[in-house]
């Protein structure tokens, strides 16, 4: 039997919900209790895949080719677990499925109405992780906030979810904000209870309130809440904010939300100790040597946008104990102030996915930057790509090359769409989506990071290197490190004699884990540390361990050149 545990939000949104649930997730999984994860979007779009990066940060593509809600990522890092597009259901696909429903006819002239048949449809969907997971419990986060319009059909689902499986198989918990007053330098709980009040009027009384906050909460306002919002004092739950969201799982512990969930829910918890948790929690705050690594994209001043990437670093940085300090570089400041400038500190260069022609002559200009002067390079899908097209450009001297997506005419289109994608004109969900088989090549850097004849790597593309500038670009030096099992499509290509120049068709960032960094990344992050140029003086991260000005592979000429 299925337990459910139900997160909503108030006061606020971004105040770390997807944090949260997926920090409740790992202390159940801590106590060998097995867990999904599901995320309810009440927004109408069926799935992030076609929205603007600026209104929804990173698409997060699932194993099974899901693209969805980055706090899948969260999930994913946190509990370290795959999940499938099963744990993503927005708005947009419940209507979209009732109404093709209603299309076929299947309703029999029956009126469809919010309730029941949107909530039903809503409760399948659960219903369907819960059998197709069998987990001990499936953690749902309602994503928006309480009073939100388009939420009210997945709060009326919930509430009635509680009726059908047993008062004693679901746990609401509901996260508030306490804001800070300044001048009476006091937290108010104000906003705290009148978000209750609506959850309450969608006839849900939460059984815990994790209450985030920038100041310690004295327990009076605990009991205050507590009195107020008819909470246990015991399960109002101070989350302040903390150096690193790896924290939180360790605070929700130490807080007893743990014990809380278990008794509450009969689970049968064995374990429950965070300790190697919480070291690495240590490990990842203490301090430590800096190293400076660059991503240069189209959507920099959006963090979240490449939050998969920023994790997948931090992760790598943590292995090898340096801190990373990324560099968010816009792809087109470098077309305007050129990559000497604004490239000059970085001891590696990270160029991430992205779509459409703008920023992309800045991009292949970085990829040229980091091929002449031998700074460690990782290309991640465009990244590949604009790798590509620098070196058809600069060493095969094709001036024309192009990606067909940047310049549908162009002289030599280096970057193709693949023949599979050509008859497609529908923009949802149609690229190349999710995990896909690769062959690496032996004697390669790729081999040597993963050090595995096939791995297995997460897509979500529609171009690929053109094969019939394969040999010439191989002939020149741009290998082909990893390969479809057919031999047909180029998944990873690196440039021979370089310290480290890898790009790569998929993207590592989603499979890389806070204790288990992806071996691309943490082969990257090893090559920058070994990093040393002109330009680069103490203030640079190369105050320990080996002779930082030794590269892992040959100095650059005078030229430049590799
Ligand atoms: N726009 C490119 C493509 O569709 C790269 C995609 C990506 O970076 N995820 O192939």
């Amino acid at each position: 039997m299925t337990k459910y545990i139900f997160v909503t939000g108030g006061v606020v949104s971004s105040v770390g919900k997807g944090v949260s649930v997926a920090s409740i997730g790992r202390i159940l999984k801590n106590r060998n209790i097995s867990v999904s994860v599901m995320k309810l979007d009440p927004y109408l779009n069926v799935d992030p895949g076609t929205m603007s990066p600026y209104q929804h940060g990173e698409v997060f593509v699932t194993k099974d080719g899901g693209e969805t809600d980055l706090d899948l990522g969260h999930y994913e890092r946190f509990i370290d677990i795959e999940l499938t597009r099963s744990s993503n259901l927005t708005a947009g696909q419940v209507y979209l499925s009732l109404i093709s429903k209603e299309r076929r006819g299947d309703f029999l002239g029956g009126t469809i109405q919010a309730v029941s048949h949107v909530t039903n449809e809503i409760k399948e969907s659960i219903r369907f992780l819960a059998d197709q997971t069998g987990s001990d419990v499936i953690v749902v986060e309602v994503g928006g906030t309480v009073g939100d319009i388009e939420g009210q059909p997945f709060l009326e689902t919930i509430r009635q979810i509680r009726n059908e499986v047993g008062r004693e198989n679901v746990f609401y918990v509901h996260l508030t904000l306490l804001p800070y007053i300044t001048a009476t330098q006091e937290l108010k709980t104000k906003p705290t209870q009148h978000s209750v009040k609506e959850l309450r009027g969608s006839g849900i009384q939460p059984d815990a309130i994790l209450c985030r906050s920038d100041y310690p909460v004295p327990d009076s306002i605990r009991d205050k809440i507590s009195l107020f919002c008819d909470v246990p004092a015991d399960a109002v739950i101070p989350l302040l904010t903390v150096d690193t969201i790896y924290r939180v799982p360790l605070i929700l512990e130490e807080w007893g939300l743990g014990d809380l969930l278990t008794k509450s829910l009969g689970l049968k918890s064995t374990g429950g100790v965070m300790d190697s948790w919480g070291r690495m929690v240590d490990l990842m705050v203490a301090p430590k040597d800096k190293i400076n690594i660059a991503v240069v994209g189209k959507y920099v001043e959006l963090h979240d946008a490449y939050i998969s990437v920023k994790e997948a670093l931090n992760h790598a940085g943590l292995f090898h104990e340096r801190e990373i300090e990324i560099d968010w570089i816009h792809a087109e400041d470098i077309e305007k102030e050129g990559p000497e400038k604004l490239l000059r500190l970085a001891s590696g260069i990270v160029v991430p996915g992205g779509f459409g022609p703008r920023g992309v002559d800045g991009m292949i200009l970085t990829a040229e930057y980091a091929r002449r002067r031998s700074v460690p390079y990782l290309g991640l899908c465009l990244g590949l790509q604009v790798m590509v097209i620098d070196y058809a450009r600069n060493v095969l001297d094709l001036k024309g090359a192009n990606s067909i997506e940047m310049a549908e005419e162009c002289e030599h289109p280096v970057v193709n769409l693949m023949p599979e994608q050509k008859s497609i004109t529908e923009k949802g969900g149609t690229m190349r989506l999710g995990n896909y088989p690769c062959r690496l090549v032996a004697g390669t850097k790729a081999y040597d990071a993963y050090k595995m004849d096939e791995v297995i790597e997460r897509h979500r593309h529609r171009f690929e290197l053109n094969n019939s500038y394969r040999e010439s670009l191989e002939n020149a030096g741009l290998r082909a490190s990893g390969l479809s099992p057919d031999g047909k499509l180029v998944e990873i290509s690196e440039v021979q004699g370089h310290p480290f120049m890898v790009g790569v068709q998929f993207h590592p960032e989603f499979l890389s884990r806070p204790g288990r960094p992806h071996p691309l990344v943490r082969e990257f992050i090893k090559a920058s540390i070994g990093t040393f140029r002109e330009g680069d003086q103490p203030a640079l991260p190369f105050s320990r361990g080996n002779v930082p000005w030794k590269r892992n592979g040959g100095m650059a000429k005078p030229n430049g050149e590799v």
